[in-house]
């Protein structure tokens, strides 16, 4: 039983009914809820407002039309990413998460900061619930599609593997934004090695290590990536960690 991120359910839904009407539909200030119980009663897993802000100031660069993310917890990433997509009907947040009580715990905050039409949760393995996503696209006649922003964000000995099932599956293609979080702390050095390695040593990898998530799916070494890690430093606890910002520039002959 998940319990402090049951508390923090519980401490927003049974605030009084007229404070709930005026958090209803309003992203900002749920994300601000959850903010304040994670600083000042438990610590939960959230990117929080520094490090989201870079991520935000890229949606907007970016404008994605379909955002997934790797690790979705109780909804904090997904309110704040899904509320900065461009004020587009076709624009949508896809959050993939393992743990299905966290994922209803998240679905009732995406519904409470009126994210729901835009916010889609899919509970599973990362890796397995990517093939399913393109099972369905391809089912809805939708054709080939990849993905414009990637944030992966869920345990880090998963990030190379998924990395490589995104990669074998084409989501990701010349243009996609990939965003991973926790590259200081708790750290995530393979991965970062694997994303700024040069397309030789991905192949290598590639071919001498099995992936633990889908052995299938080996990965596609012939991506060019520009890729760069962003430290930021928490101003209030002085902490400081990284972001690495990818972006799928072009795919080589091979
Ligand atoms: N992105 C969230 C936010 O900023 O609000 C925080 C995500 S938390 C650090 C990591 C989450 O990844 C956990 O909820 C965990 O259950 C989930 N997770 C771990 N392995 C996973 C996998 N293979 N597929 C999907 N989700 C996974």
């Amino acid at each position: 039983m998940p319990e402090k991120e049951q508390k923090v359910l519980q401490h927003i839904l049974s605030l009084p009914e007229d404070r709930l009407k005026q958090i209803r539909g309003k992203p900002q200030e749920v994300l601000k809820l959850i903010d304040d119980f994670s600083e000042n009663v438990e610590s939960l897993m959230n990117i929080g407002p520094y490090k989201g802000k870079l991520i935000v100031d890229k949606i907007k660069e970016k404008k994605p039309k379909i955002m997934v993310e790797l690790g979705g917890y109780v909804g904090y990433s997904a309110i704040l990413f899904g509320s900065s997509l461009p004020d587009d009907p076709s624009s949508h947040y896809y959050s993939l998460e393992l743990n299905e009580e966290f994922a209803n715990i998240s679905r009732q905050l995406i519904d409470l900061a009126g994210l729901s039409h835009r916010v889609s949760i899919i509970v599973g393995k990362a890796s397995s619930s990517l093939v399913e996503m393109v099972d369905h696209f391809e089912e809805g006649n939708k054709g080939y599609f990849s993905f414009d922003f990637i944030f992966i964000d869920h345990w880090k000995d998963m990030y190379v593997p998924d990395l490589r099932v995104l990669e074998s599956l084409t989501l990701i293609s010349p243009g996609t934004i990939i965003v991973a979080d926790n590259i200081y702390y708790p750290g995530a050095p393979d991965y970062v090695k694997y994303i700024q390695g040069s397309p030789e040593e991905r192949r290598d990898h590639n071919y001498t290590v099995t992936n633990v998530a889908a052995p299938e799916f080996q990965g596609r070494w012939n991506i060019l990536y520009k890729s760069e890690t962003i430290p930021v430093k928490n101003p209030k606890s002085g902490t400081e960690d990284a972001i690495e910002v990818t972006e799928c520039v072009e795919y080589l002959n091979g």
